[in-house]
């Protein structure tokens, strides 16, 4: 099981700490992580952290998955769910996750360096 690879969707991949890897130009990606980067259209942070909302670490369809700016944020979500439950405010944090990461790709391309989270957004 260990580093074996597989055949899905006609791309190579291994399953490692529970999630996809696939090879691109040689070196493995985390598909979770490339997915992502194809629907904002640039490439994450090494920061950056991508959740799986359906708690399905395999399940890489774009609809599960969430992009936080940073480790911290993605798991004081799910400390937050885990807690109360999927409440109002987090269902719309949910629906919103590409309108508001679009939004801040975008603000931190324009203040380079990356200074928009920690100055506690607008
Ligand atoms: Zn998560």
């Amino acid at each position: 099981m260990k580093n074996k690879t597989f055949i899905k969707n006609g791309v190579t991949c291994k399953k490692l700490g529970g999630y996809i890897f696939v090879q691109v130009r040689m070196v493995w990606v985390a598909q979770h992580r490339l997915i992502v980067e194809e629907k904002i259209g640039r490439t994450l942070r090494s920061e950056e952290s991508v959740h799986h909302l359906n708690s399905i670490k395999t399940d890489n369809h774009i609809e599960n998955l969430m992009l936080f700016p940073t480790q911290a944020e993605h798991k004081s979500f799910e400390n937050k769910i885990q807690q109360f439950g999927k409440t109002t405010n987090i269902q719309r944090q949910i629906r919103n996750r590409w309108k508001i990461n679009t939004q801040q790709s975008q603000q931190v391309v324009d203040t380079f360096p990356p200074s928009y989270n920690s100055l506690g957004g607008l």
